[in-house]
């Protein structure tokens, strides 16, 4: 049970980030353990955030999409969570896969008014609407998580609609996502990097991409560490990136950035870290024709080049046609850059490109969460 338990939370786990490009919402994790009345489980329990999660990717119908989660404190030392749940937040806090804040303040409304994203939360944030005008001006930016028949659901506090909806990202995000920046305090887990030179800071330990950088907190003009208050230093431009999707069976599975100083295989088994696998998703015959690393992605400055290395070669779908007399084959070890509007199939109804690109409409059929334990919060101890 125990060990179920903790299957469930490793799998929240790879669908909690701060990272800019792939986030899809932003919780306040406190506010959500707490949704009692979603499972009737226990004062707080961190699977709600699962559930939350599920619905989040069955309303969007993608799978994986992370969430950017806003933490306070208190919830690492929260005796109504389970003392594997708090070792689990404490890791996420550590890993800065999660935002630790000794005061959130309105941060979770700064991160959904940064990038543009949806909020999930019951709270109406009144008082915020003159400084956050889209809380009233764009319905479905924020919507309350609410038990459904089939788990959570959506209501907007806006206009009633149930599908979250992103925003134009603030012109000040532009500005700070165009540079890396850099904490002194040694060993902060957002804007590490041994800024502070101390004798610890050899102890950060998060070495993020710099492009997965969450946003820093603007106090007065002044780009801030949300967690320390302190100012924050300009290591220099952000790399570039582009942001990558895979699309099995109609679906998209998952998004992935790529960066100028790293490649990305993908393939149905990569080696080494930092590949993209796709065997989960693969029936045998995929299975059996797709290679353990099948392409190879970069991005030399704002092209994306795609190199076949399998042992069965690849196919570039021009501007998503699925048409096969469309379908340009690429041969083992051939490259060629992925035009706009480009996808590249590895195999028939197993794709690659950006995210705008891949053709919806599929049923959606997901990978949940919680499918390694599905009635796992219905048993938990009352
Ligand atoms: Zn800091």
């Amino acid at each position: 049970m125990r060990f179920e338990i903790s299957k469930v939370l490793d799998a929240i786990e790879g669908r909690v980030c701060t990272d800019p490009q792939l986030a899809r919402a932003v919780v306040d994790l406190a506010e959500i353990i707490r949704y009692q009345d979603l499972d009737g489980g226990r004062p707080a329990s961190t699977l709600r955030l699962g559930m939350v999660i599920d619905a989040l990717a069955r309303s969007l119908e993608e799978d994986n999409v992370p969430v950017y989660a806003v933490v306070h404190r208190g919830v690492l030392s929260d005796a109504d969570l389970t003392s594997n749940e708090r070792m689990v937040v404490r890791r996420w806090a550590d890993d800065g896969l999660v935002e630790v804040l000794d005061n959130p303040g309105d941060r979770m409304l700064e991160v959904a008014d940064l990038l543009g994203l949806p909020v999930l939360s019951r709270v109406r944030f009144d008082g915020l609407r003159g400084r956050f005008p889209w809380l009233v001006e764009q319905p479905g930016r924020v919507l309350a998580p609410v038990p459904g028949a089939g788990g959570p659901v959506f209501i907007a506090h806006v206009g009633g609609g149930h599908t979250p909806v992103a925003g134009p990202p603030s012109p000040a995000a532009a500005q700070l996502l165009a540079r890396e920046w850099r904490c002194s305090e040694s060993g902060c887990n957002l804007f590490g990097g041994g800024g502070g030179g101390g004798a610890f800071a050899d102890l950060a330990r998060v070495d993020r991409a710099p492009t997965g950088q969450p946003p820093p907190s603007l106090r007065n003009g002044v780009p801030t560490c949300p967690r320390h208050g302190s100012r924050l230093r300009d290591a220099g431009p952000r790399p570039r990136s582009e942001v990558l999707a895979v699309r099995v069976g109609g679906l998209i599975r998952r998004r992935f950035a790529l960066t100028e100083d790293q490649p990305v295989l993908v393939g149905r088994a990569p080696e080494g870290s930092g590949g993209i696998m796709l065997g989960q998703w693969l029936n045998d015959e995929a299975r059996r024709w797709i290679s353990r690393s099948h392409l190879r992605l970069e991005l030399r400055g704002s092209d994306v080049m795609v190199t076949d290395v399998s042992t069965n070669g690849s196919g570039i779908r021009p501007a998503g046609s699925l048409a096969d007399a469309d379908r340009i084959p690429l041969a083992p070890q051939q490259s060629r850059v992925l035009a706009g509007g480009d996808m590249v199939e590895l195999y028939p109804g197993v794709q690659i490109g950006r995210p705008a690109d891949l053709p919806s409409g599929a049923p959606y059929n997901p990978d949940s969460v919680m499918s390694e334990a599905p009635t796992m919060a219905m048993r938990l101890p009352r």
